[in-house]
């Protein structure tokens, strides 16, 4: 007898008709005699439908009040999802976040989930019930519910596994599993059968949207066995594992886009000691991440340094900065919106320095100016203009895996 974790997006429960489906699968794990822990999504757009319906009220709700709010779509899931299963005569039992005791950091809408109690859903596990757990929340130590980011449930689902060291975490989702690109974009993407923890968590830092990157990142701490699968059709889908069979022929998993960024820059800041610290100290101080950085001298002992962030945090962070103005001694802010990453993984870049030349090759073949450029051991990104990012995408994958 194995422990299973299960987790379903947001698709795969968006009606009935899906959330029947998905008792069906519950339902065969739990009758070959496995443990069963479900961790669901909100259904379709509930999470959107509610955001829109919270603006209609107060557009600059207080984060504490949305995660109020937000937290309810995944309970109506799990709910549903329950009735479906005691239909089929099934034991089964419903749990919010707050009710196994998944407890949190108190940021709200952006939570980090701290511990895990495990006595209410172990006692439920002993008594043979399927436990069908609220993904993408948790509850923080005044007792508030929070939320852990949007598209937190695969992380519920992988800290869930972690803790009752279960044998294998699904995540279920409407696409098969986790391809070179977005098929979407890309109709010839490929479907990967095994892909690293290293590269799933770039590739998922970067933008591809199959996996929290929170999520791979606890499965590669914890060496979850996590497996990214179809809820819709039945074949195999791809394994996220330690080490994988080397890709023939290729060095890279895939490419990668983001368009959910912004870029910032600082001009004319002083070229003295500790005016970057004094600077992404602040901007951590407020929860606000910063991804790729650059600094550049400027005239006269300045200069400028460019960062991006989300653009949910560009009108904060400009805000915060300036407030700070006078203190950090910058010139001024420029800010650009219309921008866009595009990225390329691959465990075998480290040991191939023709990677990255054969990518910047693609983007001269396709007329395409490079803002910035950010790497990592296992990957190359390139910071470009939004519009071009869907045409580097499709140039890139072309050339790393049209000619295989
Ligand atoms: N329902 C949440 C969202 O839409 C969490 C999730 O689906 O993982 O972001
Ligand atoms: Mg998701």
């Amino acid at each position: 007898m194995s422990l299973i974790v299960q987790k379903f997006g947001g698709s795969s429960v968006k009606d009935a008709e899906r959330i029947k489906n998905v008792a069906r699968i519950i339902a065969e794990t739990y009758l070959k005699g496995n443990d069963v822990i479900v961790v669901l999504s909100a259904q379709g757009d509930t999470t959107d439908d509610l955001i829109a319906k919270a603006g209609e009220i107060n557009p600059h709700a207080s984060k504490r009040e949305m995660d109020m709010l937000l937290s309810t779509g995944e309970q109506i899931s799990v709910a549903l999802c329950a009735m479906a299963l005691e239909v089929m005569g099934l034991p089964v039992v419903s749990l919010a976040a707050w009710q196994v005791g998944i407890q949190s950091s108190g940021v709200h809408s952006d939570a980090r989930i701290r511990r895990i109690d495990s006595e209410r859903v172990q006692a439920e596990l002993d008594q043979h019930r399927i436990v069908i757990v609220t993904g993408f929340q948790g509850v923080d130590r005044s007792g508030d519910v929070t939320t852990l980011g949007r598209g937190g449930s695969d992380t519920s689902a992988v800290a869930l596994a972690a803790a009752f060291r279960a044998d294998l975490c699904q995540i279920f989702t409407d696409v098969d599993g986790v391809y070179t690109t977005d098929p979407r974009l890309v109709p010839n993407a490929r479907k990967l059968d095994e892909i690293t923890y290293d590269e799933m968590l770039e590739l998922a830092s970067q933008g591809a949207q199959v996996l929290h990157n929170r999520s791979v990142e606890l499965a590669k701490k914890f060496k979850v066995n996590l497996e990214v699968v179809s809820s819709l059709e039945r074949k195999p889908g791809t394994k996220v594992k330690e080490v994988t069979k080397m890709m023939e022929k290729t060095n890279i998993a895939g490419v990668a886009k983001d368009t959910s960024i912004a870029r910032i820059a600082l001009v004319g800041l002083q070229h003295n000691p500790g005016v970057a610290f004094q600077v992404f100290d602040l901007l951590s101080k407020h929860n606000i991440n910063v991804d790729v950085i650059l600094q550049s001298i400027g005239r006269e002992e300045t200069k400028d340094i460019t960062f991006t962030i989300h653009k949910k945090d560009q009108e904060e962070a400009e805000t915060i900065l300036n407030e700070h103005r006078a203190a950090l001694r910058f010139d001024h802010i420029e800010a650009d919106d219309k921008i866009g990453k595009v990225s390329i993984v691959g465990a075998g870049l480290m040991s191939n320095c023709g990677v990255a030349a054969k990518m910047f090759e693609a983007l001269y073949e396709a007329g395409i100016n490079i803002q910035m450029i950010n790497t990592s051991e296992i990957r190359v990104s390139v910071l470009l203009d939004e519009e071009d990012v869907n045409r580097a995408v499709k140039a890139i994958h072309a050339k790393f895996f049209d000619e295989i």
